[in-house]
């Protein structure tokens, strides 16, 4: 029988400052840069995609139908 120890062994590389894990070094050092101020512009849907401009997360969004912007469109 199996041991189920990790609910996410595929995803091994998790981030220390917030509960996201990867697959990939690659990706989680790329994440990790998003705690350090580089890319501040985080998805909010759980991809875990980093943007250096807020316009380009937003367009992520739209485009992906992923997570949300938040923030914009006052009731006019
Ligand atoms: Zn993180
Ligand atoms: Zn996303």
């Amino acid at each position: 029988m199996p041991t189920n120890y990790s609910p996410s062994d595929n995803r091994p590389y998790a981030c220390d400052l917030c509960a996201l894990t990867f697959s990939r070094q690659h990706d989680l050092k790329r994440h990790r840069d998003t705690h350090s101020g580089e890319k501040p512009y985080e998805c909010n849907g759980g991809c875990g995609k980093t943007f250096t401009r807020k316009d380009a997360l937003k367009r992520h969004q739209i485009v992906k139908n992923c997570g949300t912007s938040g923030d914009d469109h006052a009731a006019c």
